[in-house]
């Protein structure tokens, strides 16, 4: 049946194992929230779909289904699995966006690498999306695509089907022109952008950003617009950046420009933070620590993450500190996630290099001072260790938001506990309550982290109510009313199956 939503997204929205033989789809356990609540939007719609791919190792097992129908909490809706070869993965997702795009959209020029784009790949890849999408969309559907290595679906598909309603969410940073138009397929990009009526952000600096790049790309006009619900836009611009959305006209055709941050599923998170297993487990983190202070520090192996930067800053805290030694302990959880790419491997190295280094410079044969966690925690072990620091240090050098930061405060239900946070994560614009720092400047991270040890209980309280306040009120649901109202203007959120 034709799908009056169609979800482009390029991981499948379920996880698939074998059992006896056979192929079972399994509700995804993905801690951030994100598969959960854009499924949640097919309970709006009356049929929905979901565009993802497959890899080939996968699809030459004889009974792969192209395309198969899901029924879970969210309802019945179908997946779309596109096979794509192990080359035209590595092609279109491990060089052109991870190689290309990544280092660009986190303003990181000189990791930038271009030469081994296969660029006629990535048209491909995004064509066969394009295509799953218009085969699924009914007239004038709704076709939500996600994320920078799908940026040409919106232009091929406007081309196939003039009568979609086409939206884009970037889930990353979106940088200023003098970065963006490094990208020698700038133009073709922005022009697909163009073609969508909604194009969304995290917040309104980036959303900012890709207007001065449209205009210095393309012929376009820009106006503001009031939001649909002044009450609403009232909330996102008191407690975010100062905006209001835009419009551009290109073509003829009105795109409107938006940010709003995605959140975290606070109550949820409030939920397995108070469970008598998270506090059993609280117990014994503490136990461990036998009195000493917990630096809490999460987030995936990658150079935007600020992972060296930060061991640096903590060996500088013990060497001019040395009252905190055999006190503090940093866990530094580093999850690889992209696996066989070089660059990640070799941060990975020098983590560990760097780690062991402080660890046998400081170390004694009672006191570890770095533990180094090179592997995914299950989030609620995780949340176990949320409500056990004394600080969370999240200090990316770019993150398009950073929901570790979210997590930490939604799952402070005891009110206590400082967050540090990069003042380059979106988050740090909602979250100005938490102690903000420049990872590029020694003197300000140094100074962040002894502040945040320091710091009086009266004050961390009240800074983590603030922070607490925020993420409840701005959680995932927020951001899905948000969405849903550019969407279909005029309607209220999807009711959450989660
Ligand atoms: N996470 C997890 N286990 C870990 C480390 C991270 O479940 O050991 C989850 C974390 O809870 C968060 C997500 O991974 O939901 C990371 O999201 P974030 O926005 O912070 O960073 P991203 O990886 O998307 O850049």
């Amino acid at each position: 049946m034709p799908s009056n939503l169609v979800i482009v997204y390029h991981r499948q929205p379920y996880e698939e194992v074998e059992v006896d033989g056979k192929t079972v789809f399994r509700e995804n356990k993905s801690p951030n929230g994100i598969v959960p609540t854009l499924k949640s939007f097919f309970g709006r719609f009356e049929s929905g779909a979901w565009v993802a791919w497959k890899q080939a190792e996968d699809t030459s097992n004889p009974d792969f289904d192209r395309v198969v129908e899901i029924e879970d909490a969210y309802g019945k809706y179908t997946v779309s699995r596109l096979p794509l070869t192990a080359e035209q993965v590595k092609s279109f997702y491990h060089v052109t966006s991870k190689e290309a795009f990544w280092p660009i959209l986190h303003s990181f020029k000189e990791r930038y690498n271009y030469d081994p784009v296969d660029w006629p790949t990535f048209r491909e890849v995004n064509w066969a999306f394009a295509e799953a999408a218009a085969a699924e969309a009914a007239e004038g559907a709704v076709v939500w695509v996600h994320d920078y290595n799908l940026w040409l679906v919106p232009g091929y598909l406007r081309t196939m089907r003039p009568d979609l309603k086409i939206s884009f969410f970037h889930h990353t940073p979106f940088p200023s022109a003098d970065m963006f138009n490094v990208l020698p397929w700038r133009k073709e990009i922005v022009e697909s952008l163009l073609a969508c009526d909604v194009v969304g952000f995290h917040i309104p600096r980036y959303a900012a950003n890709f207007v001065s790049v449209a205009r210095s790309l393309c012929d376009v006009d820009v106006t503001r617009r009031e939001k649909v619900d002044p009450e609403f836009a009232a909330e996102v611009t008191a407690l975010s950046e100062r905006s209001v959305p835009t419009e551009l006209v290109h073509d003829g055709r009105v795109v409107a420009v938006q940010a709003s941050p995605v959140g975290v599923d606070a109550e949820y998170i409030d939920r397995v933070a108070r469970l008598p297993e998270t506090e059993d487990r609280l117990t014994d983190i503490r136990a461990d620590l036998g009195g000493g202070k917990l630096i809490l520090s999460v987030g995936r192996t990658d150079y935007t993450k600020g992972g060296i930067e930060q061991l640096l800053s903590f060996e500088r805290l013990l060497e001019t500190r040395p009252d905190l030694r055999g006190k503090v302990r940093l866990m530094h959880v580093s999850v690889p996630a992209n696996r066989n790419m070089t660059v990640y491997e070799n941060i990975q190295s020098d983590l560990e290099q760097m780690a062991g280094r402080i660890n046998g410079r400081f170390g004694t044969l009672d006191w570890q001072p770095i533990a180094l966690i090179s592997r995914a925690i299950p989030f609620t072990e995780l949340v176990a260790y949320y409500r056990a620091a004394d600080v969370a240090w999240i200090t990316p050098l770019a993150d398009g938001m950073n929901l570790v930061a979210k997590e930490f405060c939604a799952a402070r239900v005891d009110g206590d506990g400082m967050l540090v946070l990069s003042e380059f994560a979106g988050a740090a614009v909602e979250m100005g309550s938490a102690l903000l720092t420049n990872p590029f400047s020694h003197r300000s991270m140094d100074s962040a982290i002894s502040q945040a040890l320091e710091m009086a209980e009266d004050e961390r309280r009240d800074r983590m109510a603030a922070l607490h306040d925020i993420v409840h009120r701005h959680d995932i649901r927020f951001w899905a009313e948000d969405q849903m109202r550019a969407l279909l203007p005029g309607t209220s959120p999807a009711p959450s199956a989660a």
